[in-house]
């Protein structure tokens, strides 16, 4: 008989990491990344890691995230086989209302489990791999823009040729200039997409949103306000670019109340959002019942939870917009890998080794690690 498995004790540590430059969005600035890491112990000996990268903003708070996982979510499962991740997922959602990122953290730990004890990657777990390259994507986001053209130049001879730009945070005028610099200077030689990250209000939106029509541009992101489902499906059924529903659309509910009035073109996954991989090809199923595109997308995160994602890309059926996992190798001053997250040449490649496929460096962890929480 298969020797059984055991979680035995938990860890979770508050992280914060240094950045390379300051990031402006409709909702906000983000100077630095503060995130919460997970480490699943079993009785085995075996570790699982997992992560919950909140925006305040958009999600939640990484302290939230840290003492329900320490409180409520991680001493649930102590004594729990993590092959029975579903029904625990299943219960940490009836005990603990929210928390999606601590959520996708516990799942993530225990994948990564399962994975090891059985030594195949995440996504042999979900099904199998579609695909173990995943273009990427970078977000210009720069208040400075000359700076971002110098580095949209920099990461364009590293083989990055899809580039979200991060509007709505001055004004149009400044979102309408950097959009046609762009244009000029690499022509059709990149693959330019926008995000309001909800920072116009509907009435404001439609002209502004006419006026990006002449760019080719692959989809408009969340122009509004997440609550405001009805502007958002009027743009997508008054506008040729694709829209895209980022935060409108968190979970499998939400994905089905978006499809039924079409809120978007796209949905942008995040298992952040979802409350997991699983529950991230849920939106994923919904939405291609609709005959709705999905997205690669991400928050403030390390190499563990975009290696998760990127496990998360490897599952999904249908998906051709990219991925936007670049915070590891272009964002962070310094991750917590021991080896880079696997981006070479404009692709994220799908970690193939057992579990994550990644590993983290301990030294680097506790260096960057501002408070400990220890669960048994
Ligand atoms: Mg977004």
């Amino acid at each position: 008989m298969a020797q059984s498995h055991k979680i035995h004790s938990g860890r979770v540590r508050i992280v914060e990491l240094p950045v390379t430059e300051v990031h402006s969005h409709g909702s906000g600035d983000v100077g630095s990344i503060k995130t919460v890491i997970v480490e699943l112990t079993t009785d085995t000996g075996i570790t699982g890691w997992g992560e919950a990268s909140p925006w305040p903003v958009f999600t939640g708070t990484a302290e939230g995230n840290a003492n329900a996982l320490s409180r409520y979510f991680i001493p649930a499962i102590i004594g729990a086989n993590p092959f029975d991740v579903e029904v625990l997922l299943e219960q940490a959602e009836k005990n603990v209302v929210h928390y999606p990122e601590a959520k996708a953290a516990l799942e993530t730990a225990l994948l990564d489990i399962m994975g090891r004890v059985l030594g195949i990657p995440i996504h042999e777990l979900l099904g199998g791999c579609h695909r173990d390259q995943v273009r990427l994507s970078f977000s210009l986001a720069n208040p400075d823009f000359e700076e971002d053209i110098a580095k949209a130049e920099r990461l364009h001879g590293d083989g990055v040729k899809i580039f979200k730009l991060k509007t709505g945070f001055k004004d149009h005028a400044f979102d309408l200039m950097r959009l046609q610099r762009l244009r000029d200077k690499f022509q059709d030689r990149l693959d330019l997409r926008i995000d309001f990250n909800q920072g116009m209000t509907a009435h404001e939106a439609l002209p502004r949103l006419r006026d990006f029509e002449s760019f080719r541009l692959s989809f408009i992101e969340q122009p509004v306000p997440r609550d405001n489902l009805e502007a958002m499906a009027h743009f997508t059924d008054v506008l040729t670019t694709p829209i895209m529903a980022d935060e409108s659309v968190f979970n499998p509910r939400e994905a089905f109340i978006g499809a039924q009035m079409r809120i978007a073109d796209i949905f942008s996954l995040k298992i952040m959002k979802s409350g997991g991989l699983r529950r991230a090809l849920n939106v994923a199923a919904i939405a291609r019942s609709a005959g709705i595109g999905v997205y690669g997308g991400c928050m403030f995160e390390t190499g563990i939870a975009h290696a998760a994602g990127a496990h998360l890309m490897a599952a999904l059926p249908e998906l051709n917009l990219g991925c936007e996992f670049y915070m590891a190798t272009y964002y962070l001053t310094e991750d917590i890998l021991t080896e880079p997250f696997p981006v070479r040449n404009g692709y994220v490649h799908v970690p193939s080794g057992p579990g994550l496929g990644v590993d983290v460096d301990l030294a680097r962890l506790e260096k960057h690690t501002a408070q400990t929480l220890q669960v048994h």
